[in-house]
């Protein structure tokens, strides 16, 4: 297919694809568009589900980011609670968990992605994930009863966030990261030492180098066993141990899945076929660099990105400098970049142990990343230096 489709279809009813819904009109499509989302809500927001939501802060009305009116208004056809089963390129044709056949013209694939599971913990109650509004509000429910100890395992985004509002709701929190720091693979360790110090200073007790080795309790939880022979008595146990992309369905389908969608430099999948947000892995030429990136700013913007493209195939690479917020206690931490744990970093404003500063990742003579705690203007403007393609000197001297 190279000219503009008639009908356009989406599958994934969350942040990308409704980005995706709301481009192609944007962009004067008038045909048909039809999203297809296994989640019986309209589309919402996942960044409170960690933070206002849980905390008891915000009502869980307060995440939909649309609803079937206004969905309805824009002439987009919402089938909610509504799964793809199977997905075939070469007949245009969708299989649904109804059993349904659906020709599709254009196609969206933004199945984001959901979290790993420990194994041995089905059946046992108290033990939850976070992806969800349902696993929000049913992790909510349990911190609102008592007694409360909470166990969260891994220090990735999820558990750092989760302890952090557990904190803020005055519940006992043991955090348990198998690496030496948390969010260590993420911001390496010298920074991800300063998060460590953070969370200690919030009262939470941080346990790293260790894993877990089985989460034991009488139909309910009771106990944790690390991997160091210590055991940690739990009411509530949190597991964020990452996540794992939803590409089951497409299975079969003609497309290149590896770790995502693998798509073109433009979110191309196939011909008439884009991916977008959480699932989608494409090579960004800014970085020269294979990536899938799982933050909202990208399911956003790429979710955008790949429905212009399915209007128009003149529409060029999607380049974007990733970025992320993440908000703990009373910081806001941002990165901007594409680091890895052994770039050198350097302070550049401000100061580590008031917690409020600018640091600058640099590798192989380029500025990598820039790392902010309170710090967001430094933030955007490090992130144009990246954007530009700046030397490490050069931002090192930039003195913003
Ligand atoms: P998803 O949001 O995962 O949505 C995919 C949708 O597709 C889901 O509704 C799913 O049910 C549906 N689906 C899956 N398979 C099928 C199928 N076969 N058929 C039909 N539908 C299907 N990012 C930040 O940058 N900052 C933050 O502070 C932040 N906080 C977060 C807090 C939480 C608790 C979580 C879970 C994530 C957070 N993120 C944050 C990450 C951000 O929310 C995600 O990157 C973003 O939601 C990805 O959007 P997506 O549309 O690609 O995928
Ligand atoms: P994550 O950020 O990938 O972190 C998972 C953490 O768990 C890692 O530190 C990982 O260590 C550790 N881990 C893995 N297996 C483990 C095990 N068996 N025992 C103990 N620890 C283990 O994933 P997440 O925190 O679960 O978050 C889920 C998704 O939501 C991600 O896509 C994340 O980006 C998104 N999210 C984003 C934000 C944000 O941007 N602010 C907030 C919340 C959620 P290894 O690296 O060694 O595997």
């Amino acid at each position: 297919m190279t000219s503009a489709p008639g009908s356009v279809t989406i599958v994934g009813a969350s942040l990308a694809g409704l980005n995706a819904a709301e481009a192609l009109r944007r962009e004067g499509f008038d045909g048909p568009v039809t999203l297809i989302g296994a989640e019986s809500h309209p589309p919402y927001d996942r960044p409170p589900l960690s933070k206002q939501v849980l905390a008891g802060d915000w009502d869980p009305d307060r995440a939909a980011l649309t609803d079937s009116e206004e969905l309805a208004s824009d002439g987009i056809e919402a089938r909610l609670g509504v799964r793809a089963a199977g997905l075939d390129v070469a007949t245009r044709e969708l299989t649904l968990d109804t059993g349904e056949t659906v020709a599709f013209d254009g196609l969206v694939i933004a199945t984001g992605a959901r979290c790993r599971t420990l194994g041995g913990t089905e059946g046992l109650d108290g033990v939850h994930v976070l992806r969800s509004l349902d696993d929000c509000l049913a992790l909510r429910a349990d911190f609102d009863a008592t007694p409360q100890r909470v166990v969260v395992v891994g220090a990735g985004f999820i558990g750092a966030e989760v302890a952090a509002t557990a904190r803020g709701r005055g519940l006992e929190v043991t955090l348990v990261e198998a690496l030496p720091t948390p969010l260590g693979r993420v911001l390496g360790d010298e920074m991800g030492q300063v998060c460590a110090d953070v969370h200690r200073d919030h009262g939470v007790d941080l346990r790293t180098g260790v894993g877990v080795d089985g989460i034991s309790g009488d139909g309910r939880v009771q106990q944790v066993r690390l991997s160091d022979g210590s055991v940690v008595d739990a009411d509530v146990v949190v597991v964020g141990i990452g996540v794992i992309p939803n590409t089951e369905w497409l299975e079969g389908s003609g497309l290149e899945i590896d770790n995502g969608v693998v798509c073109d430099p433009t979110c191309l999948a196939a011909a008439g076929v884009v991916a977008a947000g959480d699932v989608a892995r494409w090579p960004n030429e800014l970085f020269g660099e294979t990536m899938r990136v799982e933050h909202w700013d990208n399911a956003a913007q790429q979710g955008s990105h790949a429905a212009r493209r399915l209007l128009d195939e003149s529409v060029g690479p999607f380049t974007p400098v990733p970025w992320f917020w993440s908000d703990q206690y009373d910081r806001k931490i941002q990165l901007a970049g594409r680091v890895r744990p052994d770039d050198e970093v350097r302070v550049v404003n401000g100061s580590v142990d008031e917690r409020r500063f600018a640091a600058i990742y640099g590798r192989a003579g380029r500025i990598t990343g820039v790392l902010g705690f309170n710090r967001p203007r430094h933030v955007m403007r490090y992130r144009a230096l990246i954007e530009q393609r700046a030397t490490y000197e050069e931002a090192l001297s930039a003195n913003f």
